[in-house]
């Protein structure tokens, strides 16, 4: 295993790190306090100083006008940014726009690339991911409700769908629907452009999560199709190929969201540390000077470096052998990671007592917001089972 990073990432690295400090940190208490859209436009010119500096879209291929870095370095990008949570938006890396240009690029049609790829890429537009029901297992998508029908030279979808992350303000959302009720389970499915302006695409509400509905970019929204009409050129890859092009994108997604948590866990880190040193609990003592206080920094550093360890790893066997060669490790760092975020967050709003309690630090919304990442992407149990599944099969085989 070789994880050296090149002279020229190591730059770019440290460039981050300035930018996210100097320009998005300072950016954090307006975004915690007021609507995410009033902060677009101070976040355009983020994004355009990102672009100067030659950093714009990171994973997205070159010949997209991304930089094309491998996954492992695309990692490490992610956990830079990860410390705030403006930072893949301001990047142009911020799911689940990544993962759609990633679809379009892979299975677009020269118009579909044309229209959606293009504008995507340059943070022009927005797009979301329409998957998950309301009536039905997200855990287990292939019982889907959703349909897409042919009718002359359109489709015509219905269905309920909710938790579309983003759908306030965005151009077009990729829908999963069934398009063939009568294949097998896995072939029943397909992806489908919807415009967001198509009469018939109905956002009912912004979900609230945890206390907060959010909006713009920062939502999730619950989302009716009713009779809403689409041109069958707006299939995203063959008919039947929705579940199987869905797989395509969990690994490198994965990697993005691990990495992401990983900066997140480092920022509570931080911000634990520094406050365990700065808060006096009596006359002559800090926080920092209490054992059980020193026991929680000592376990988070531990496990965020073995998590790290072993997302890097996976990102490195995925660079080399192949999605499907890493299935194992792409399970794995799910619930490992998503873990150690809830842990070492956990103990940082502790140290922080009733400020961690407050929006005056990052730590309760990283509590609110992050504690979804056990669920989103396949909830810790599904990994857990199909880990062990596959460990006890070898076993035996
Ligand atoms: C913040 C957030 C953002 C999201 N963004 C998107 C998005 O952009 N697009 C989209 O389509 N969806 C999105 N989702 C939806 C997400 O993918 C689903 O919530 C997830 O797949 C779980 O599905 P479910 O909520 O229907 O839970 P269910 O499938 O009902 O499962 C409930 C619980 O049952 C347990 N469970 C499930 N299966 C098993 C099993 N086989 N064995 C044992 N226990 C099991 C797990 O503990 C699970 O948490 C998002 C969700 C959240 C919370």
């Amino acid at each position: 295993m070789d994880f050296q990073v090149s002279e020229r990432m190591q730059a770019a690295l440290a460039l981050i790190r300035t930018f996210v400090d100097r320009e998005l940190v300072p950016l954090e208490t307006a975004f915690l306090t007021q609507p995410f859209r009033s902060l677009l436009p101070e976040l355009a010119k983020k994004r355009a100083k990102v672009k100067q500096m030659g950093l714009w879209a990171p994973g997205h291929p070159q010949e997209l006008g991304g930089l094309g870095l491998d996954l492992v370095d695309l990692g490490l990008v992610s956990e830079a940014l990860g410390r705030t949570p403006l930072g893949h938006f301001v990047f142009g890396c911020h799911a689940p726009d990544a993962g759609n240009v990633e679809i379009l690029h892979l299975h677009g049609t020269p118009e579909q690339k044309r229209r959606w790829l293009a504008p995507l890429v340059a943070g022009e537009i927005r797009s979301c991911f329409s998957m998950t029901e309301v009536e039905m297992p997200g855990s287990n998508p292939v019982m889907m409700e959703t349909t897409a029908v042919k009718d002359g030279s359109d489709y015509v979808i219905n269905g309920q769908k909710w938790y579309t992350t983003a759908a306030d303000g965005a151009a077009f959302a990729v829908v999963m629907a069934i398009t063939d009720p009568e294949a097998p389970p896995h072939r029943r499915a397909s992806m489908v452009i919807v415009p967001c302006d198509t009469p018939g695409f109905d956002l009912v509400r912004n979900i609230n999560v945890m206390g907060h509905a959010g909006d713009d970019y920062f939502s999730h929204g619950e989302i009716l199709y009713h009779s809403c009409r689409v041109p069958q050129e707006n299939l995203l890859g063959p008919e039947g190929a929705g579940f199987a092009i869905a797989q395509e994108r969990l690994g490198p997604g994965r990697i993005h969201h691990c990495m992401r948590w990983l900066g997140v866990c480092r920022r509570a880190f931080e911000l634990m540390c520094a406050r365990a040193a700065a808060r006096r609990i009596s006359p002559t003592e800090t926080l920092a000077d209490k054992d059980i206080v020193r026991a929680w920094v000592a376990e988070s550093y531990a496990e965020i470096e073995a998590a790290r360890l072993l997302t890097l790893h996976t990102a490195w066997r995925i660079d080399r052998e192949g999605w499907r060669a890493a299935r194992q490790d792409i399970s794995m760092i799910k619930f490992v990671v998503a873990g150690t975020m809830q842990r070492v967050v956990d103990r940082a709003l502790q140290v922080h007592g009733g400020l961690g309690m407050t929006d005056d630090t990052l730590l309760a919304f990283f509590f609110r917001h992050e504690r979804a990442a056990r669920i989103y992407d396949g909830p810790d149990e599904v990994q857990k089972l199909s880990l062990a599944k596959r460990i006890l099969a070898e076993r035996r085989a």
